[in-house]
């Protein structure tokens, strides 16, 4: 029977956008892709998601709230690797343009802040958590993912 690598895609505070591009890879790799990975959580792809251990999580976004930093440790705690995905993942930007606003402007949002529980400071996610890969660009660099999967599917022994 053929081994498949267990994965989860998660996205945190973003546009998402990196998720649409998944997505759209799907186009030419859906096959293949279906052949290769078990899908453990990917709420782009299935409503019946398993918070259980994974041999890769991708993580789209920068982490905003307390609440995202625990799942985010929630997450590491699970797979065996961690991939940041996406500018916002990789080093917080442009997610968290809010850290470097002026006090006025701080002032000016600390309603929202407050309302929706926000962090002081968005983090990226290497602020939070052990991150073994990072696939930059906005949204993510697609020969970059392919490079990654394929590293990851060659570790696992899946091909
Ligand atoms: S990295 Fe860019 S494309 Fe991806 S979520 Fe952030 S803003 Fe959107």
């Amino acid at each position: 029977m053929q081994k498949k690598l267990r994965v989860g895609w998660f996205s945190f505070s973003c546009s998402e956008d990196s998720t649409i591009v998944f997505v759209e890879m799907m186009n030419e790799h859906y096959l293949e892709w279906k052949r290769l990975l078990d899908f453990r959580h990917a709420r782009i792809l299935k409503s019946k998601n398993l918070m259980e251990e994974m041999d890769v999580a991708f993580i789209e976004g920068a982490i905003a709230t307390e609440k995202d930093a625990a799942d985010l440790r929630k997450i590491r705690s699970l797979c065996k690797r961690l991939v940041a995905v996406g500018s916002c993942a990789v080093d917080g930007m442009p997610s968290a343009q809010r850290n470097d606003f002026s006090e006025e402007k701080k002032a000016c949002i600390k309603m929202l802040v407050d309302r929706f529980r926000l962090a002081e400071k968005v983090l990226s996610v290497k602020d939070v958590v052990k991150v073994d890969d990072f696939v930059p660009g906005c949204p993510m660099s697609e020969p970059k993912f392919m490079e990654v999967l394929k590293k990851y599917l060659t570790e696992f022994g899946v091909c």
